[in-house]
């Protein structure tokens, strides 16, 4: 039996990672400081024998008992008004948060797997993005705190690759969405659907006319998990490439909440949003024979499933 660290385990991806790990048999350890996680995201997985919770922050000394085959890096603040409100925290987690997890997995001779971003590119000069373009990133902007954080976790992860020989594995993620995303985390599908299902203004940054890709967080899993199995180093860029812009986005929430209440209304664009964003995954075709299957009717469609049970309501519609 493999024994695996996921780190954020309490946040969106990492529960949804530590379900996984379970699924295919793995004892799973997870750690979470609980800044931005929650730790409903795993109340369903307290009871189960092979899996444990530890409550710590990987800035500090990591210690884990034990052998370790796996290590999935997924603490972070991950949106960006979170990572405004906790800049420091957010570089200190990308840059010691990963030396500490690196130092364990050469320790306990274990594969580490990081989660990088698609905010490696910046606001990209180069559409779609592929993994050999390096990016147009602002150091000290709003966002620089996360991006060159994970700029810097790409660097030393390559680092103990090339100097020490330790297996390592990195994943660029683009925008993901699903059930356990926190409402409140300021992202544009949280945001969207809660306003939509409180009838108050859906707030459209902007003119709306910059692009995103949405990713079903399902499909993700299912690309980190044979990106880590592979025996490939280099980054790789997991998302669904199906680009949209975010008025088009607002339209469909409107469409599917159907809340008569609702409409859009538009506010200043942040600093260095990015204008257009969608992966080139001909790399994960290629290496890991991966492609998104859920389609975005069906993943938005679960999502919703999931905010109508969170989502606190007054007039409650489709009720
Ligand atoms: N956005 C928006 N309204 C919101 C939240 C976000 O129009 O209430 C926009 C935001 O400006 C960006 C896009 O939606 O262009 C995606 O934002 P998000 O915070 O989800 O993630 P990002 O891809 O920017 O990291």
């Amino acid at each position: 039996m493999k024994t695996v660290l996921i780190t954020g385990a309490a946040g969106f991806l990492g529960s949804h990672l530590c379900d996984r790990f379970l699924a295919e048999g793995c004892h799973v350890i997870g750690m979470d400081n609980l800044i931005t996680g929650n730790l409903a995201n795993l109340d369903h997985l307290m009871p189960e024998k092979h899996f444990e919770f530890y409550y710590h922050d990987v800035s500090k000394f990591v210690h884990v008992p034990g052998r370790l085959d796996y290590i999935m890096h997924f603490a972070s603040p991950a949106s960006p008004i979170d990572y405004l409100k906790m800049p420091i925290q957010t570089l200190k987690v990308g840059a010691m948060g990963t030396h500490n997890l690196l130092g364990l997995a050469k320790a306990k001779g274990a594969r580490m797997l990081i989660a990088s971003t698609s905010e490696v590119y910046g606001d990209p000069l180069v559409h779609p993005q592929t993994e050999e373009y390096w990016g147009n990133v602002n150091p000290i902007g709003p966002r620089g705190v996360y991006d060159e954080a994970k700029r810097y976790q790409e660097a030393i992860t390559m680092a103990y690759h090339t100097y020490h020989g330790l297996e390592t594995r990195m994943v660029r993620i683009f925008n993901t969405y699903g059930p356990r995303m926190r409402v409140d985390d300021g992202r544009v599908l949280p945001a969207f659907f809660s306003q939509a299902m409180r009838g108050e203004g859906l707030t459209i940054f902007g003119d709306g006319s910059q692009t995103r890709a949405f990713c079903y967080v399902d499909d993700l899993v299912e690309g980190i998990y044979r990106l880590l199995k592979s025996d490939y180093a280099q980054p790789v860029n997991i998302g669904n490439p199906a680009e949209m812009t975010i008025k088009e986005f607002a339209e469909e929430v409107l469409e599917m909440v159907g809340n008569p209440e609702a409409k859009i209304v538009y506010r200043p664009l942040p600093t260095d949003d990015p204008k257009r964003r969608r992966p080139d995954i001909s790399k994960a075709k290629e290496i890991l024979d991966w492609e998104p299957r859920v389609s975005r009717r069906d993943g938005m469609l679960k999502t919703y499933e999931y905010f109508k049970t969170v989502v606190k309501v007054d007039n409650p519609v489709n009720s």
